[in-house]
């Protein structure tokens, strides 16, 4: 019997993984979701030597070391995920060296060929505009993306209420991610490329649209 597919989804701060991941989790009904950031809140909130560390180094915005990053996925994947799920690395991966750990975690558990690291590919100007260009409803919370006919909302789409620009979409702290990806990241995505795996999903599109892509990609 193969194994059940398991995605990570790439790209640019502001290109949609967040959308598409809760999307695949629908479509796929049991995908096993590890994402390190979350990992990483829940560790930091406990009282081991570790996660007093993690807090500190939250707190003052640094970069948490590698070694951690791919021990907290691989744990959580170690200790909990089923024959039958298939896995999708929800925010992975930023560092090459994580591509290349967990292509030998999914090869010793037999998924390799069933891995699909997928690109959602936006231009750096596109990501830029709809970072700083996105908006928040001030009575719900809900957050609207600065993408198709989203733009022309003038009220909230869920409550009506009013929506204004986020006070945390700071220019200096967008470019910083930005920059990340075009200096880590992107040898995480050559990486897939060179080994002839990558797939490039135009993100430019639809949110339907692009997901379809994705879809009929690993189909
Ligand atoms: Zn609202």
């Amino acid at each position: 019997m193969s194994k059940p597919i398991s995605f990570a989804l790439i790209g640019r701060s502001g290109c949609g993984k967040g959308t598409q991941a809760e999307l695949l989790r629908k479509h796929f009904g049991n995908l096993f979701s590890v994402s390190t950031g979350n990992l990483l809140r829940d560790l930091s909130k406990t009282d081991s030597s570790v996660g007093k560390e993690i807090k500190k180094i939250l707190a003052n915005g640094e970069l948490i070391p590698d070694f951690m990053i791919i021990g907290l996925w691989m744990r959580e994947l170690c200790v909990n995920l089923k024959d039958d799920q298939g896995i999708l690395f929800d925010g992975a991966f930023r560092r090459l060296i994580e591509a290349e750990q967990a292509d030998q975690f999914l090869d010793f558990l037999g998924r390799k060929d069933a891995f699909f690291p997928i690109l959602i590919d936006i231009s750096r100007e596109e990501a830029f505009d709809r970072l700083t260009k996105r908006r928040i409803c001030k009575d719900c919370g809900k957050l609207i993306p600065f993408v198709g006919e989203f733009k022309k909302l003038e009220k909230c789409d869920n409550c009506g209420g009013e929506l204004v620009g986020r006070q945390d979409d700071k220019t200096e702290a967008i470019n910083n991610r930005l920059d990340f990806f075009d200096n880590e990241v992107k040898e995480v995505v050559d990486y897939y490329k060179n080994s002839n795996r990558l797939i490039v999903i135009n993100g430019e599109q639809p949110i339907e649209k692009v997901f379809d892509d994705i879809l009929k990609a690993v189909q």
